[in-house]
Formats: C-alpha cells, sequence, structure tokens
C-alpha cells in the first residue's frame, strides 16, 4: 500500500477509477459467473467464471446473443427476464437450466438486475449465476433418505444431545402412538418408562464419547401406556466439523420375536419333559421286563435238565436263543437308562484284549457256521486297564452287526494291534456298507439306518451304547465304509486308563 501510496500513476487514479477497478477485480475472480448483457441480448461482459461454467472465452461470448447459453426449449424465459428488467425490476433466485458449450445441462440460480445509464433509463442487464448441481444432488439425496426414514417400519427418532426430540418417523408415530407434531419438540423421557431413565443417561454417555449402540434390548412406553419391548441402535449425529451434536435412534419392536423365543424355550421345555418321561418309561419297563425273563431263563434250565426226548430238546434250545435275544435286548435297554441317568458303573482292572477278542469270536461264530471268522494279530497278548465285560459287550456288538448287515457273504475279518500307548481292534465285514453321509449317525440313540427297508431287527442301540463305553474307557470308535463292499469298524483303546 505504500508502495501503491508513493507511485504518482496511482496518485492520478480518480475515485471513480478506483472503484471500478475494484468492482472489475470482484468480477474477474468471483466464483459466480456474472455478465451483462443489453436489452437485445446481446452479452457485453463474461467474467472468467462464466467461463469455466459454461465453456466460452470472454473472446467467444461477447456480442453474440446471451441465446448461446439457452436450451431452446427454455428460450421464451429470456424474453420474460428481459421484459422484468426493462420495467426496472429485478428477478431473484430464478432456477433454471442453461446450456454449456459442449451441450451439457448446467442447474443454476439466476439473479439478474437491470442496468440504468445516469437518467435512471433502462439499458441493460447484469446477470449473477450459480451452479446448483451439487445442490440440487444433495437434495436429491436427501430426498430418498427421507423417504427412506418415512416408509421404514423400524421407529427412526432424532434427538439432541439434551434429549430434545427433532425427529420422529411414521413407523415411530404408530409403534409409539404420538404424532410427529406431538413428539418434535419434547423430550425423549416421553417414551422411557421411569423405573429406565437412567439407562438415557447411559445412552447419551456413549454418544457423546462418539460411540455407537447396537441392539440395545430394552422396554419403551407407547402413549397409551403399554409396553413395547424393542431393539435399539443409537448412533452419533456429527456437525461438519466432527462434532457430536445429537443422536439418531432406530428402534425395531420385538414383542412378536420375543414371544416365539418364549414359545420356543416352552415347547423345548416340554420335548425335554416328555423325553425324560420316556427315559423313565423305557427303565420302568426293562426292569419290569428283566425279572420274568430271569425266571423263564432259569425254569428253561431246569427243563432242559429233564427233558430228554430229543425233538423236546431241540425245541428247548431254540426257545432258550429266543430268551436270550429277548434278555440281551433288554439288557441294552437298561444301559441307555442308566447312561442317561449317569449311573452306568465300570470295573477297572487289567485284561488280555487278545482273549477278549478270541472269546467273542468264538461266541458268535457258534451261532454263525456260514461265516468264517479270521483273526490278524499282531500280539501274542495285549494287556489293557477297564472293565472287560463292557469292552467284550461293544465287540459282540460289532461282530453280531457285521454278521446281521452282511447277507450272503462267508467272510468277517478282525485286526489287533498296537502302538506306544493303544490298542488298535478292527472289525471288517463285506456286507451292505453304510453311505458316507450317515457314519456319524450310525452313533446315535435309536438310530438305524435306512430303517423301513432294512431286514435285519434291531433297537438302534447298539452302536451308541459301545461309543458310551469306549468313551468312558478314554477310546474311540468310529466306522469306515463303502456302500455295497461292506464296512470295518475300528475301536482304540488307550492300555492305561
Ligand atoms: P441295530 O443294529 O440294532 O440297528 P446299532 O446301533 O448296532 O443298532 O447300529 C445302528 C445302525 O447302523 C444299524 O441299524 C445299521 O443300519 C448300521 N450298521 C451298524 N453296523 C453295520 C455294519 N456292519 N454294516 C452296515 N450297517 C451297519
Amino acid at each position: 500500500m505504500e508502495h501503491n501510496a508513493n507511485n504518482p500513476a496511482s496518485l492520478e487514479l480518480t475515485l471513480i477509477e478506483q472503484t471500478n477497478a475494484m468492482l472489475a477485480a470482484i468480477v474477474a475472480t468471483s466464483d459466480d459467473t456474472i455478465i451483462s448483457k443489453n436489452l437485445d441480448g446481446i452479452i457485453l461482459s463474461w467474467n472468467p467464471a462464466s467461463e469455466r461454467m459454461f465453456g466460452y472465452s470472454e473472446e467467444e461470448a461477447l456480442g453474440k446473443h446471451i441465446s448461446i447459453i439457452i436450451p431452446p426449449e427454455r428460450l421464451e424465459e429470456e424474453d420474460y427476464i428481459i421484459n422484468e428488467v426493462k420495467q426496472g425490476r429485478k428477478v431473484d433466485h430464478f432456477e433454471t437450466i442453461r446450456k454449456a458449450r459442449d451441450g451439457r445441462r448446467v442447474p443454476i440460480s439466476l439473479s439478474v438486475s437491470p442496468i440504468v445509464d445516469p437518467n435512471g433509463l433502462v439499458i441493460g442487464a447484469s446477470k449473477i449465476a450459480r451452479d446448483i448441481s451439487e445442490r440440487k444432488r444433495a437434495n436429491e439425496k436427501q430426498a430418498v433418505l427421507a423417504a427412506i426414514v418415512e416408509t421404514s417400519d423400524d421407529a427412526i427418532v432424532s434427538k439432541t444431545l439434551q434429549g430434545i426430540i427433532t425427529s420422529w418417523n411414521k413407523a415411530a408415530e404408530r409403534m409409539f402412538g404420538y404424532t410427529e407434531d406431538e413428539a418434535v419438540g419434547k423430550h425423549i423421557t416421553l417414551i422411557i418408562p421411569p423405573e429406565r431413565l437412567d439407562e438415557e443417561s447411559y445412552i447419551i454417555g456413549e454418544i457423546i464419547k462418539g460411540n455407537k449402540i447396537d441392539h440395545f434390548h430394552t422396554v419403551r412406553r407407547a402413549k397409551d401406556g403399554h409396553l413395547i419391548p424393542i431393539s435399539v441402535s443409537v448412533s452419533p449425529i456429527t456437525d461438519e466439523s466432527g462434532k457430536v451434536v445429537g443422536a439418531s435412534k432406530i428402534a425395531r419392536d420385538i414383542s412378536e420375536q420375543l414371544s416365539l423365543q418364549a414359545e420356543r424355550a416352552r415347547h423345548y421345555e416340554e420335548v425335554k419333559a416328555l423325553n425324560a418321561r420316556k427315559d423313565e418309561f423305557i427303565g420302568l419297563a426293562s426292569h419290569e421286563l428283566k425279572t420274568p425273563l430271569t425266571s423263564v431263563a432259569g425254569y428253561l434250565e431246569i427243563l432242559s435238565r429233564m427233558v430228554t426226548e430229543e425233538k423236546g430238546q431241540l425245541f428247548l434250545q431254540k426257545t432258550r436263543q429266543q430268551v436270550k435275544k429277548l434278555s440281551a435286548l433288554v439288557d441294552d435297554l437298561l444301559d441307555v437308562t442308566k447312561i442317561e441317568s449317569g449311573k452306568l458303573s465300570f470295573s477297572e482292572e487289567q485284561f488280555d484284549i487278545r482273549k477278549v477278542v478270541e472269546d467273542v469270536i468264538e461266541l458268535i461264530s457258534h451261532s454263525n457256521h456260514q461265516f468264517q471268522f479270521v483273526l490278524n494279530a499282531e500280539v501274542d497278548e495285549l494287556f489293557i486297564t477297564g472293565d472287560p465285560n463292557r469292552i467284550e459287550q461293544v465287540l459282540t456288538n460289532l461282530l453280531t452287526n457285521a454278521v446281521r448287515y452282511s447277507p450272503g457273504t462267508d467272510r468277517i475279518e478282525l485286526f489287533l494291534s498296537k502302538d506306544e500307548e493303544c490298542a488298535l481292534i478292527g472289525v471288517r465285514d463285506y456286507g451292505v456298507g453304510i453311505p458316507e453321509d450317515k457314519l456319524e449317525e450310525i452313533f446315535s440313540r435309536f438310530y438305524r439306518v435306512d430303517e423301513t427297508k432294512s431286514q435285519a431287527s434291531g433297537l438302534g442301540l447298539g452302536l451308541y451304547l459301545s461309543q458310551e463305553i469306549v468313551s468312558r474307557h478314554g477310546g474311540t470308535i468310529w466306522a469306515e465304509s463303502e456302500t455295497g463292499k461292506g464296512s470295518t469298524f475300528w475301536v482304540r483303546l488307550p492300555i492305561k486308563l
């Protein structure tokens, strides 16, 4: 400034010249397009912002008719504007569309003022235009968001940090019974039951820290006083500088969800109770069956000593076999009840597992002459700790199944080996096999593959009991199989418990 003040040239500038220079500078640096034209529509000035907005340079625009930037369908707007200006009136914030050099349409807000000569005569118009595409986009976005909020099934409410409700959508009206007019401006405690008021300070505390609260299950109160269980998510609302200025909450009525849950829990309890009664019944029934069965077996034993006739002996033999089968089924049922009530007990002793395997082979081959049982043992003897009777029960199950599910075949193989810590026993048959997706299920209680098609009778308990016994020995049992080709059941038992 000081420099300019000493400059004789700038000192010579008249006040008007100075003002003009200043105005010219403002026009040149303005972000708004500033254009002036005469009353015939001929462009007289064209600032750099006009150049940026419409793509015509000052040189190209000066002297041209203003219609170069007016889309053909809007040409009559110009007549209206000029008319207003001629009458000395100003046109303010007229929203319209103009056309850039490349044909692009630019939404603008236009203000046009008359230019008057010293005599007060209107000689032209100056127009200032602002690009409002950004604002238009923001408006559209806001309209979409507003539509989403209005049509949402969830209640969407916003409030200030002091808890004053600032917006209230249609779903909030439906859920809480207050209209938008009734709710906006009120404190959010409008819908908070008195005993839950401290929740609000917790929520606001989190929001002030900038935290979001997700799926907070609580209860709110509607206008008519009824309580609504809701799941609410609350997010901070921030201003442009990032400062938290309020909270928006989305609430979903979860009464239906809750009653569904309660119903499910009730069903579950019912099923559990029924199941317990069923177990109780199985226990009772098998116990009641066991007593007469034991005496039947006893009397048959006595009878067999008295009957000398050959035919009578044959029938007795068959009867005893059937009674044995029946006893085995009842025993299985009793075992299941014991497992369910945690009363299945085990002895713990050292025994030779090879001996047990051989005993079971002998027992089963006795009544299944059509099969050849082949034992591949890598050890002469193998002592392990556990309950020999229970392990025998497992192996008997496996061998019985191998026979039962291998009609028309004649060979069953057994394997016995050991590694450092475990004994491994395998039972392989060449029977019907088990589908891959059933290999785990067969160990569940009462499970039978393809029950309807199966020719063999059974309760689906053998493998369930076997698995229970093996796992109580700290071991594992599993099956490998290929349908139509046969199955191998493996049992791995720790040598020491
Ligand atoms: P059950 O033999 O009394 O049905 P299990 O628990 O012993 O009960 O066996 C469950 C099911 O597993 C059987 O019904 C049968 O479908 C299948 N299964 C068991 N062992 C074999 C096997 N060796 N070959 C083919 N299927 C078998």
